[in-house]
């Protein structure tokens, strides 16, 4: 059925898209592919009308089509890019309907659609598809994200650093970037002869601070942080009003540079670092790790040399044995300089997300000529160790609202306290007080002196998920008493002022 389905997509595509140059058809029994280079731009909005051509040419076939995106021509880096389309087929239209019931309750957990009702991000067609705009509730969000990563990171011996988005062309080409990524690259050009590129990566930075100073052997391991932009020049057609897959990425990045004899140390204190943070986001029970690997067919995708590929590949085999990831080896999924364990986790729709990763490189400090001095005085290359905890802002994101539906915990929280008066022409000025008092100890407060009755304003308090919402009336105001709501409880308590400051300041702290 797949086959069939894939089939009928292809000639609709090539009635639409009349300069197919390229294309390739796979299925399997779950989903099917079709994949083509066109310039005609085809995305998620020309869905429907594509499924019923698809039905005019075969009335007995129930096809959904799922995504888009950008991929390269038979799975090889070295050829060009195309648009894959990914669809499903059903048997019966009671099928399709049953799984479009499913999708309508992803729906709900679909960040894009948190995002909007949470006033979190938003996008502009000013500013272009793909470049996610935070508005302040969201800017919060990932503040205080980052500096939560950063305080975790920080006890793993983490020092931040601050690089420039820009950089000389030079510095990608001697990392290797500008040459297996080049499609990726934005470049930067002035009409007084500059010539840059916006960084697709904090690597080859951080190689340069590094190599700003001598450094001796008792130095090592030297570890950098930074959550910064990067930019990739994804496939036009496969951005969107979503976080998913965006060219403005916020990255949570690091690299540890450190000896031979410290490399496999080095990858088990990041994998521990990876297992406090989500274990404290209450997000580490539902994940895999894959043991990335090289693609044996095609060694001459990859830079650095086979010795060091081996060694690198038994050694990250030996962490993931002895902290009992599991690992599951997945050939051809390694980085261009080196092997990688991938942590993954799951969106709504069930799919794998990669986030934190944990990758070998005896190549990258070679290119760029790093060196320390040695026991004996001697020059010796540093390995780099590449992680990303949080990695993308963005990708994490979609991780955490659509796990948490939208409910974050406090401590995240844009609006922690909200407070509603009883009735606001008695209880204003008592309200006014309490947001004072909690503002002062740094507790982010809303105070709704809206025209709106008790009644709504509870309701709309939800619909924000704000973790505590308090109630004040003539009780709370005449005995110095707040009494508050947590999301999800229709239960009030009361608390005298000190007792609830107290409360607010444990449940703030909780991870
Ligand atoms: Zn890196």
């Amino acid at each position: 059925m797949n086959q069939k389905c894939c089939e009928l997509l292809k000639e609709v595509i090539q009635k639409e898209c009349k300069d197919i140059r390229l294309d390739n058809m796979s299925y399997n029994e779950d989903e099917f592919y079709y994949e083509f280079k066109s310039d005609k731009q085809i995305s998620e909005n020309d869905f429907e009308r594509l499924e019923n051509e698809i039905k005019k040419l075969d009335k007995n076939i129930y096809v959904k089509l799922l995504r888009i995106s950008g991929v390269y021509f038979k799975g090889n880096a070295n050829n060009e890019m195309i648009t894959r389309i990914v669809g499903k087929s059903f048997s019966s239209q009671d099928d399709l309907n049953e799984y479009n019931k499913f999708l309508e309750d992803a729906k709900e957990r679909d960040h894009r659609k948190i995002g909007q009702d949470l006033d979190l991000f938003c996008f502009s067609d000013y500013v272009g598809a793909g470049l996610p705009l935070y508005t302040p509730r969201g800017t919060i969000v990932k503040d205080e994200l980052q500096k939560e990563i950063e305080k975790v990171c920080k006890k793993y011996g983490f020092q931040k650093v601050s690089c420039p988005s820009l950089a000389d062309i030079s510095l990608f080409e001697t990392s290797g970037h500008a040459g297996k990524f080049n499609e990726e690259l934005f470049r930067v050009e002035s009409l007084k002869g500059h010539k840059f590129v916006l960084k697709p990566v904090q690597c080859p930075h951080h190689t340069q601070i590094f190599a700003s100073k001598l450094r001796s052997y008792r130095d090592l391991p030297i570890r950098y942080m930074e959550s910064d932009k990067q930019y990739r020049a994804e496939l036009q057609g496969a951005v969107g009003n979503s976080l998913s897959r965006v060219y403005a990425i916020t990255v949570e990045d690091g690299h540890s540079f450190c000896r031979r004899d410290q490399v496999k140390q080095e990858v088990i204190n990041m994998c521990n670092l990876i297992r406090d943070f989500y274990s404290r986001m209450g997000l580490w029970e539902d994940h895999w790790v894959s043991l990335s690997v090289r693609d044996y067919e095609h060694q001459e995708k990859y830079i650095g040399s086979k010795e060091d590929w081996d060694i690198c590949e038994q050694m990250l085999k030996e962490v993931s044995d002895e902290l009992g990831l599991n690992a599951k080896r997945c050939e051809g999924e390694a980085a261009l300089y080196g092997p990688k364990l991938d942590f993954m986790f799951k969106d709504a729709l069930g799919r794998d997300i990669q986030i934190p990763t944990v990758q070998l490189d005896f190549a990258m400090p070679k290119r760029f000529g790093l060196f320390y001095i040695d026991e004996k005085g001697e020059k010796q290359t540093p390995v780099m160790v590449h992680r990303a905890v949080l990695g993308s802002y963005e990708r994490f994101l979609v991780l955490l609202l659509e796990q948490f539906k939208g409910v974050l915990p406090i401590w995240l929280s844009p609006v922690q306290v909200n407070i509603i008066p009883v009735n606001i022409k008695y209880h204003d000025e008592y309200c006014k007080k309490i947001k004072q008092l909690l503002e002062d100890e740094d507790i982010r407060v809303d105070y709704d002196d809206s025209k709106e009755q008790m009644g709504k304003k509870i309701r709309q308090s939800n619909i924000m998920k704000n973790p505590i919402t308090l109630i004040l009336g003539d009780n709370e105001r005449d005995n110095d008493l707040i009494s508050y709501r947590k999301y999800g409880s229709e239960e009030t308590k009361s608390l005298s002022i000190e007792e609830f400051l107290k409360f607010i300041k444990d449940e703030i702290n909780k991870r």
